[in-house]
């Protein structure tokens, strides 16, 4: 069986995370989407904040799992003995980025671990979670961007941050 790991912060998960997800499932016989518990990035969401979210926005891709890790990717992967790890292609400013962590995990696994890219969908190029951030926190509308149960939680959650700012 050939199964993939999605590594990402998925903070949250939006359109172009969706359609990487989508492809790559028709790739491989299993992908773990897995949602990086990164100490040194503040997200708005929590880790198991996003792999509810995961969980749902995948739920009906019957060979989708969704999971998190700490730690190195390499030994996540040498864990649950993965050779594939799949990475999503947006714009020449990601590839620089990118190419330089699947060239260091390519050294660090032995080999062992080979990192695949899909290009965007043209129409999601331009999506990032930080920007679709920004404009909920503005109210603005990011219903092209990330599912409307998503969308929902981004709102209420600066909803409650607003809150919290003005009560201090
Ligand atoms: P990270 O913090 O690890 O970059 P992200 O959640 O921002 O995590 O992204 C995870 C992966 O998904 C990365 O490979 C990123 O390039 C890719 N990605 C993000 N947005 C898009 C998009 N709109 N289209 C295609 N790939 C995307």
């Amino acid at each position: 069986m050939k199964a993939a790991i999605y590594p990402g912060s998925f903070d949250p998960v939006t359109f172009g995370h969706l359609d990487i997800i989508k492809r790559s499932a028709e790739i491989f016989d299993e992908i773990i989407v897995s949602v990086l518990d990164n100490k040194t990035k503040s997200p708005l969401f929590s880790v198991e904040e996003r792999v509810t979210m995961l969980k749902e926005a995948v739920k009906d891709i019957p060979n989708v799992k969704v999971d998190s890790f700490r730690g190195l990717l390499i030994d996540y992967a040498k864990e649950k003995n993965i050779h594939v790890a799949v990475r999503g292609l947006r714009a020449i400013t990601d590839f620089e980025y990118e190419l330089q962590i699947a060239q260091t995990n390519h050294v660090l696994s032995k080999g062992r671990l080979d990192t695949m890219f899909l290009t965007t969908t043209l129409e999601y190029a331009y999506l990032s979670s930080s920007s679709v951030k920004e404009i909920a926190s503005f109210n603005g509308d990011i219903s092209g961007c990330v599912p409307k149960f998503i969308a929902d939680l981004i709102y209420d959650k600066y909803r409650i941050l607003n809150q919290e700012s003005n009560e201090l």
